[in-house]
């Protein structure tokens, strides 16, 4: 491979205790501790920190950093449009849509004909409320893999959305309340929901706020609402949206008899749902499942892996196994706000 001699991916971009370090750049990719210069692929917490010096990053990234964090989030910060290459040290570094959330990117890094794309989080599959993902040939692929085992295969999301409007339907005096990651599955809910053919107003917990008003700025997601202006009664029959941490707290106390859903590919696996309580899991999640990293992988022409952010034996096996030199990547800190992690469930073993 022409690459090899005029360019070992490490010294392109090589994994240290602070993240993913470009030498040659000088910069960081979502770096977990705070750096001179970081590229941020999306605005989940465990990928966006504060503190940093300069930070590149989609405006939609820088946006949503701002929103959580307040206008001090970093030193600097400089908006990064898809497809546009920037020049970094002489590496050649641009922004690729990842179809995970708003904003969310890959990142190409490329010098003397080798290229490496961080994918951050990503999924293969239609999403109303981002820009879809785009596929990008490369020599090393670095993949996520909080999916990454066969069991995981998300289905068709509107199937999901149908199964909660059935129940709905059928207790029209019941409240539905839909635990949902606050950045990216809340709104992508909502919006799965009107696509479904539902008008009346739905009602949000006010985590969701920021978040979602930033969202429908952008997406139509019809008529939303704060349920704590709402009166319990015009609570009965209603959709509600909360954080998933919510689903256990007294918040729920204002709705009639709340039924409690899920939306996260975590749901999957049944002995999940139940041990948090949850009447109506609905598999729908922003992470590609085993197929979509699977296909990814292969169509990226690929000859190196390198796999984080979750399940990574079962995958690396996987590559292995079809003649390509895969590692896990080991990074530590990521999985902390999306569905990574469930809060109070344990994680999937991962070594
Ligand atoms: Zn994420
Ligand atoms: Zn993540």
């Amino acid at each position: 491979m022409a690459y090899l001699t005029a360019m070992r991916p490490h010294d392109l971009l090589v994994p240290t205790a602070a993240g993913l370090c470009c030498p040659p750049g000088g910069f960081h990719i979502d770096p977990l501790r705070p750096v001179d210069k970081a590229l941020i692929t999306h605005g989940h917490s465990d990928h966006a920190r504060p503190g940093h010096g300069a930070v590149l990053a989609t405006q939609e990234t820088l946006d949503l950093m701002r929103l959580r964090y307040g206008d001090g989030f970093a030193r600097s910060t400089q908006a990064v449009r898809y497809g546009e290459t920037l020049s970094l040290g002489g590496v050649a570094v641009s922004f690729h849509p990842a179809g995970h959330v708003l904003g969310s990117a890959q990142i190409a890094v490329a010098r003397n004909g080798l290229r490496i794309v961080a994918s951050g989080d990503y999924k293969d599959v239609a999403d109303p409320t981002c820009a879809p993902f785009e596929l990008v040939r490369c020599e090393v692929f670095i993949t996520e893999a909080t999916f990454g085992l066969p069991v995981f295969r998300h289905g068709d999301p509107q199937h999901e959305i149908e199964k909660l409007l059935r129940s709905v339907a059928l207790f029209p005096e019941r409240a539905h309340l839909v635990g949902a990651y606050s950045l990216g599955k809340a709104q992508r809910v909502i919006a799965l929901i009107r696509a479904a053919g539902y008008g009346k107003p739905i009602y949000l917990h006010g985590a969701l706020d920021a978040t979602t008003r930033y969202y429908a700025a952008r997406v139509d997601l019809g008529d939303l609402r704060a349920a704590r202006d709402a009166a319990k009664s015009e609570l009965a029959g209603a959709i509600a949206l909360c954080p998933p941490s919510a689903l256990k707290d007294l918040w729920t106390r204002r709705f009639p008899e709340p039924v409690t859903a899920f939306a996260s590919g975590w749901m999957r696996v049944r002995a999940r749902a139940r041990q948090r309580g949850v009447e109506l899991p609905l598999v729908i999640s922003d992470h590609a499942d085993w197929d979509g990293l699977t296909a990814t992988i292969a169509a990226t022409g690929a000859a190196e892996i390198w796999v984080t952010h979750g399940a990574e034996d079962a995958l690396v096996h996987w590559c292995t196994a079809r003649g390509l030199a895969a590692r896990p990547l080991r990074l530590v800190g990521y999985g902390e706000e999306d569905e990574t992690s469930l809060e109070g469930a344990p994680q999937v073993e991962t070594t």
